[in-house]
Parts: C-alpha cells; sequence; structure tokens
C-alpha cells in the first residue's frame, strides 16, 4: 500500500485576542491509500480541526499537510478550491443537502460543479436509493438523507472521503447501516 496522507507536526492555533486557543496539538499520521480510518477522542479534541484541514476547508498554523505528491497546507485559496474539488468528499452530521434540489438533483449539481464523469443516477444505485430519486430531502428520513450525502461526496469519485461524525444525527441502526456503506466502499 502505498502513503495517501501525511500530517507532520501538523497544529492549529487560533489567536483570540490575547488568548491563543490550540485546536489541534501537533499530529504525526499518515494514512494509505484504500485505508479506513476511524478517529476517536472527546468534544473539543481536534477532529473537527484536523478534517478541515484534510478537506482543504482551513489550513494548519504549524507543520506541513501532505496528500500524494502535494503540500496542501501551502497552497494559496485559489489552489485550495481545486483541490477540494478534485479530491475530497465530505459528509457531514447534518446532511447539508440543498432542500430545493431533489435527491438526484442534489447529486448531480456536483457533477456540474466539478466537471467530473460521474453518473448521478449509479451514486444513488450505490447506496439504494434508487427509488428516491425525485424525493426532495424533507420527503426522506434521516438516514436516507445521509445515503444522498454519501452519494453525493462519492459521485466524483474522490480519493479522499471524509465523514465528520456522520452517524452522530442518526438512531443506532440506522448509523450501523450508514457505516456499513462507508466500509464497503
Ligand atoms: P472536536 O471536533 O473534536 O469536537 P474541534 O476541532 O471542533 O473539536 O475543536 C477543537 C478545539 O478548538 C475546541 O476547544 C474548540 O473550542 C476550538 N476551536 C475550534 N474552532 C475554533 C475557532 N474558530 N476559534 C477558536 N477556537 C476554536
Ligand atoms: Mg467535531
Amino acid at each position: 500500500m502505498s502513503t495517501l496522507v501525511r500530517f507532520e507536526n501538523t497544529e492549529r492555533v487560533y489567536q483570540l485576542g490575547e488568548r491563543k486557543v490550540q485546536a489541534l496539538y501537533p499530529l504525526n499520521l499518515t494514512i494509505d491509500n484504500d485505508e479506513f480510518v476511524m478517529i476517536l477522542g472527546p468534544s473539543g479534541s481536534g477532529k473537527t480541526t484536523m478534517m478541515n484541514m484534510l478537506a482543504g476547508m482551513d489550513s494548519p498554523t504549524g507543520g506541513h499537510l501532505y496528500v500524494g505528491d502535494e503540500e496542501v497546507s501551502a497552497m494559496s485559496r485559489e489552489q485550495l478550491v481545486e483541490y477540494r474539488r478534485q479530491n475530497v468528499g465530505v459528509v457531514f452530521q447534518f446532511f447539508n443537502l440543498i432542500p430545493n434540489l431533489t435527491a438526484l438533483e442534489n447529486i448531480q449539481f456536483v457533477v456540474e460543479l466539478t466537471g467530473s464523469s460521474g453518473d448521478a443516477h449509479k451514486a444513488l444505485d450505490a447506496v439504494g436509493l434508487a427509488k428516491r430519486q425525485h424525493h426532495f430531502p424533507h420527503e426522506l428520513s434521516g438516514g436516507e438523507q445521509q445515503r444522498v450525502a454519501i452519494a453525493r461526496a462519492l459521485v466524483k469519485e474522490p480519493p479522499i472521503l471524509l465523514g465528520d461524525e456522520p452517524t452522530g444525527n442518526l438512531d443506532v441502526a440506522t448509523g450501523q447501516r450508514v457505516l456499513k456503506i462507508f466500509q464497503d466502499i
């Protein structure tokens, strides 16, 4: 297996006036291609901070972050936009679907934005939701909405699929089904 992600003394400090908040202490971690990693820790321990940096939504204040041959921590804002578009799919705790688009349209929207060759129908089918393609988010259960969100994250076939507490808003049984989809992927 080859290394895909490398955190090297990566840290994130917020300066709030006089006060420094260490959101993430220097982190050293490598993740291989095709590896499935779970990060566990109490609330406030820096899980979201770490993931946001890997997602290209935030930048470290110290250390380095590499993905493949590229140093994400050295990228400009414009480069990060392109990095996000090509490399990362994110599944959030509260789904974050666009409410006035159907399940299918939520996914097609990403295909258009990224110019990927992904197939929205296939992506929905992969999470077992082909029959719900014309439903709006409010017409879907929490578990179904999260499956749409997974399909949306997957359709551009990113090398990195991130979930930030993707089962945190679901009951245990539904959460286990969603986790199983992640495992299968
Ligand atoms: P987790 O996801 O593990 O619950 P977070 O990464 O959200 O933890 O937060 C880690 C720490 O960083 C917390 O103490 C939080 O209060 C702090 N933090 C997060 N975002 C900010 C911010 N924008 N400004 C100041 N402190 C922040
Ligand atoms: Mg968090």
